[in-house]
């Protein structure tokens, strides 16, 4: 999944960023709402952390001005410990939930992944799909009871694709649920996880979508395979 992060404080900022992306989440950190703003028309975001306490438009009004705009990405928010009347606020104002500072990078991870949950419509924490089995908190995945060796982006790909898995992704909509902005892309590193994953897991697992992208295989053993 990909977060927007909007923090001003560069330690706090920097420490919930680099915690979030060892955790195989590609991020965005940005120390001010416009550029946040900016960054939330264009690129796919699955969940954004908002603190409130911003320079300038501060994050309320942003919140306000994104749910205005009909902007329905989830929306986490921190807030100091005495703030009880802006976090209620906050909710009131289109928040998904909150976290009071100082803030945990296992407890954040755990709420943008329910967050994540349930804009997919999603109740089971661990994700199903034929006997495919994928397990976002433990990161892990399974084919047919047995733990795959995937990597990080071989797990964000299966990540994105088992997201939605009666749609087609080109590559572009993949590629922009994996990196953030600040990522290194090499040209054909897509190609090559999803070649991974047909060889780890079975080669109907990704059908290519000639002209279009991927999108999730059958997930049964003998399903179609990939052309
Ligand atoms: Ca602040």
């Amino acid at each position: 999944m990909r977060v927007l992060i909007v923090e001003d404080d560069p330690q706090l900022g920097d420490a919930l960023s680099a915690g979030l992306r060892q955790l195989g989440m590609a991020t965005d950190w940005f120390r001010d709402g416009r550029q946040a703003d900016e960054a939330l028309s264009a690129a796919p975001y699955d969940a954004v952390v908002l603190d409130l306490g911003l320079p300038g438009r501060d994050g309320m009004q942003w919140l306000v001005r994104w749910r205005s705009r009909e902007c329905r990405v989830p929306v986490l928010i921190l807030t100091a410990q005495d703030a009880v009347e802006r976090r209620i606020a906050g909710l009131d104002a289109g928040a998904d939930d909150y976290l009071i500072k100082p803030v945990t990078i296992d407890e954040l991870a755990a709420r943008l992944r329910a967050l994540l949950r349930r804009a997919l419509g999603r109740a089971q924490p661990v994700w199903q799909h034929g006997e495919l089995e994928y397990d976002p908190a433990a990161r892990l995945a399974r084919w047919q009871g047995r733990t795959l060796d995937l990597t990080g982006r071989e797990l964000a790909v299966l990540e994105a694709l088992m997201a939605q898995p009666n749609r087609v992704l080109s590559k572009t909509q993949l590629q922009e649920k994996l990196y953030g902005w600040t990522d290194e892309l090499e040209s054909n590193a897509l190609e090559v996880h999803v070649h991974r994953l047909r060889r780890k897991i079975h080669p109907g697992i990704v059908r290519t979508v000639r002209g279009v992208g991927y999108a999730l295989g059958s997930g049964q053993p003998g399903g179609a395979s990939a052309p």
